[in-house]
C-alpha cells in the first residue's frame, strides 16, 4: 500500500513514522509512505501556501492552486487513481471499520488543513473527508498520522501477528480482554496512589495453563468490559454462540 501525506509541516509527520510498527513497515516496505511539503507546490517567490478569507474574519485559509498541484503530480500518471482524503473536523468519523476500509484501496492521499482550513473548492477534488473525532485540532498531521497507523494495522503483513488484529477493541464490536505480564504478582508501596500497601495478582486462571477455560475467561472479560465501557457496540458486536450465552448470563446477572 502507499500513502501519500501533502502538509506544510512534513518534519512533524516524517519524524512520527519512523517508530514501531508504522516505522518497521515502512522498513520493510510492505508500506510505502511519502510525505511532501505544500510549499514546493507554490510558483510565487515567498511559498506562500494561505490567503485571507472571501467575505472577511478572523484565519487564513489555505489556497487551492498548491494543494491542487500537490495532487496533480501525486496523481497524475499514476495507474491506480488514489483514493484522496482531506482531514476535516466535518468528515466521516475514523472507526476501526472505516480503517479496515480505506486498508483495501491500494492508493490513498492524505491531505492536510491547516488555519481555518482549506479552500473550499479543493473538495471537488477529494474522494472523502475524514475527521478523528468531535475536537478541533490545529492542522491535519496528527490526524494524518492517525489514519495512517490505524489503517495500516490492516494492511496484511504490517502488524506480526494477525490474530492480534482481529482481538483488538472494535473489531468484532467488542473491546478487548485484559492483558497481563510478569510477574505475577506485584507489590505496590503505600506512598503509591490508591489504598495503601497492596499487593495486585495476575488472575489465577492465566496462570492455570488450561487453555479452554483461559479461552472463556477472555471473553467473559471482553464482553463484560464493554457491557460496563460502552454498551453501544454490542447492538451491532459479531458475537459466537458461546459470546451470546455470556451476555445473556452477564445481563441476566445486572437485572437480578
Ligand atoms: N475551521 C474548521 C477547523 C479548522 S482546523 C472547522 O471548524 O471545521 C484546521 C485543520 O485541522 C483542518 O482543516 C483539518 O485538516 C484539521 N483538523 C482539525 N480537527 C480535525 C479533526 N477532528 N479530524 C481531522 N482533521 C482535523
Amino acid at each position: 500500500m502507499q500513502i501519500d501525506i501533502v502538509t506544510i509541516f512534513p518534519a512533524m509527520v516524517e519524524h512520527a513514522l519512523q517508530a514501531g510498527i508504522v516505522g518497521r513497515a515502512i522498513e520493510r516496505g510492505t508500506l510505502a509512505v511519502k510525505v511532501h511539503d505544500l510549499r514546493a507546490f507554490t510558483t510565487d517567490r515567498h511559498h506562500v501556501v494561505d490567503d485571507v478569507p472571501y467575505g472577511g474574519g478572523p484565519g487564513m485559509v489555505l489556497k487551492p492552486e498548491p494543494i491542487i498541484r500537490a495532487l496533480a503530480d501525486i496523481a497524475g500518471g499514476a495507474s491506480t487513481r488514489p483514493t484522496v482524503l482531506l482531514t476535516s473536523p466535518q468528515g466521516t468519523l475514523l472507526t476501526q471499520n472505516v480503517a479496515a476500509r480505506l486498508s483495501r484501496d491500494a492508493r490513498l492521499v492524505i491531505l492536510c488543513g491547516r488555519y481555518e482550513g482549506v479552500d473550499d473548492r479543493v473538495r471537488d477534488l477529494v474522494d472523502e473527508e475524514i475527521s478523528i473525532g468531535d475536537y478541533v485540532l490545529s492542522g491535519g498531521e496528527l490526524p494524518a498520522l492517525v489514519i495512517v497507523d490505524s489503517v495500516a494495522r490492516h494492511v496484511p503483513g504490517v502488524v506480526g501477528d494477525e490474530q492480534s488484529v482481529v482481538e483488538d477493541s472494535f473489531s468484532r464490536g467488542l473491546l478487548d480482554f485484559p492483558h497481563y505480564t510478569r510477574p505475577a504478582e506485584l507489590t505496590i508501596d503505600d506512598r503509591l496512589p490508591g489504598t495503601g500497601a497492596r499487593a495486585l495478582k495476575v488472575p489465577d486462571v492465566l496462570l492455570s495453563g488450561n487453555h479452554a477455560e483461559i479461552r472463556h475467561w477472555r471473553k467473559r472479560e471482553a464482553i463484560s468490559r464493554t457491557l460496563q465501557r460502552r454498551p453501544d457496540l454490542l447492538a451491532s458486536a459479531d458475537l459466537d454462540d458461546e459470546e451470546r450465552e455470556i451476555l445473556r448470563q452477564l445481563t441476566a446477572g445486572k437485572l437480578e
